[in-house]
């Protein structure tokens, strides 16, 4: 039996997904960070470290998904889906919720998901843990008429987590979403109130301590529990 945890993170080429590969390689985690786009990934692939893998993968593409699930070496102990876009923070009257912009978004962030799971399911070790990162954006509480399909996409990742969190009980695999907070990256921009390390560093103790009780639930990056 191996004794390390090992983690594969989604998107992890900027913004939190980097960061949740650098704080992850500081635990000693084994560590695979996924990446769509080689030309945009050098912060990622300019890491050096024994406990580090880099595997190219498109979420919305299940051959690349496939592909990648053959270069798995350690059964996976926290599975990360954090790639997610958001086309614009506009109301259904701008341009950014065009048909072809909403189903990208709905594409990316809900099917994403759920093709990343399906593919992986076959290498989670036992007890393993499966993220959703989520946005606050996507509780019905929140309310605010911006980012129209962005909002839906996150509510909908709230309400995919709580069915694969029923799928996996019988295997007491835990299924959780997690709000990152507002971060500093290309997505969150410049006035956000949290660094991309201050969001990693919390939520990945928080993903170190989740309990299988506590399945089928959203978190806030400090672990507090939210509504949705
Ligand atoms: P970001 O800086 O825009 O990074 C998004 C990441 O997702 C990039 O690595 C991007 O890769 C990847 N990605 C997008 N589409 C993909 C696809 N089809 N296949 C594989 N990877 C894909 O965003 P972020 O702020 O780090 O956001 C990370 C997660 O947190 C997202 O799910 C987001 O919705 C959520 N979130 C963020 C905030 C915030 O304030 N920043 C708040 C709440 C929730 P490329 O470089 O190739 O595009």
């Amino acid at each position: 039996m191996k004794n390390f945890k090992t983690i594969l993170i989604t998107g992890a080429n900027r913004g939190i997904g980097l960061q949740l590969v650098k704080e992850s390689i500081s635990k000693r985690f084994y560590t695979i960070g996924t990446f769509r786009n080689k030309q945009k990934s050098e912060k990622l692939l300019q890491i050096i470290s024994n406990n580090i893998t880099f595997l190219e993968m498109d979420v919305v593409n299940e051959k690349s998904i496939s592909n990648a699930t053959k270069k798995i070496k350690y059964p996976i102990d926290y599975l990360i889906c954090n790639a997610g876009i958001n086309n614009g923070y506009g109301n259904i009257f701008d341009d950014d919720h065009s048909h072809e912009k909403m189903l990208e978004v709905l594409n990316v962030n809900i099917l994403g998901c759920i093709l990343t799971i399906r593919h992986f399911k076959k290498h989670l070790n036992t007890n393993a843990k499966v993220i959703l990162i989520s946005s606050i954006l996507g509780t019905q509480a929140h309310n605010g008429s911006t980012a129209t399909i962005y909002r839906a996409s996150k509510a909908a990742v709230n309400n995919i987590m709580v069915s694969i969190s029923e799928d996996f009980k019988s295997e007491r695999i835990t299924v959780s979403a997690f709000h990152p907070g507002w971060v500093r990256t290309d997505m969150g921009g410049i006035n956000a109130t949290l660094s991309a390390k201050e969001s990693a560093k919390s939520l990945i103790k928080c993903f170190e301590n989740l309990r299988f009780e506590q399945t089928g639930k959203l978190f806030n990056y400090d672990g507090k529990v939210m509504n949705f």
